[in-house]
C-alpha cells in the first residue's frame, strides 16, 4: 500500500525496494490480481525470459519481473508492443498493486 510521505515502493513480501514515486507513469493499469501501476524505471528485480501476451489492449512482447530478494513475481516489463498505440509503454514496467507497499 502507498503512504504519505513515502517516496518509495517496496516488494511486500521482503521489503526490498522496488521503485521510486517519481518515477511513476501511470496507476490505470489492470494485472490479474488487481491494480497495477507503470514506472519508467525499476531497481532490485530480475526479468524473466520475454514472451508474447494478448492483452486486453493487444499482443505485446513482455518479460516477467521478479524481486531479487525473495523471487515473488511483482508483474512484467513491456518489451515490444505491436500496435502503435501501445508504443509508449515499450521498456516501461509493471508492478502489481497488491505486491507492494
Ligand atoms: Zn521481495
Amino acid at each position: 500500500m502507498e503512504s504519505a510521505g513515502n517516496p518509495l515502493y517496496s516488494c511486500s513480501n521482503c521489503r526490498n525496494p522496488l521503485a521510486l514515486v517519481e518515477d511513476l507513469i501511470s496507476k490505470n493499469f489492470l494485472a490479474t490480481s488487481g491494480k497495477a501501476y507503470m514506472f519508467q524505471h525499476v531497481m532490485n528485480v530480475a526479468l524473466g525470459p520475454k514472451y508474447d501476451a494478448q492483452m486486453l489492449t493487444g499482443r505485446h512482447s513482455i518479460a516477467d519481473i521478479f524481486c531479487n530478494k525473495c523471487g515473488e513475481k511483482l508483474g512484467w516489463k513491456y518489451v515490444q508492443a505491436y500496435d502503435q498505440e501501445n508504443r509508449y509503454k515499450e521498456g516501461n514496467f509493471i508492478l502489481e498493486e497488491l505486491k507492494m507497499f
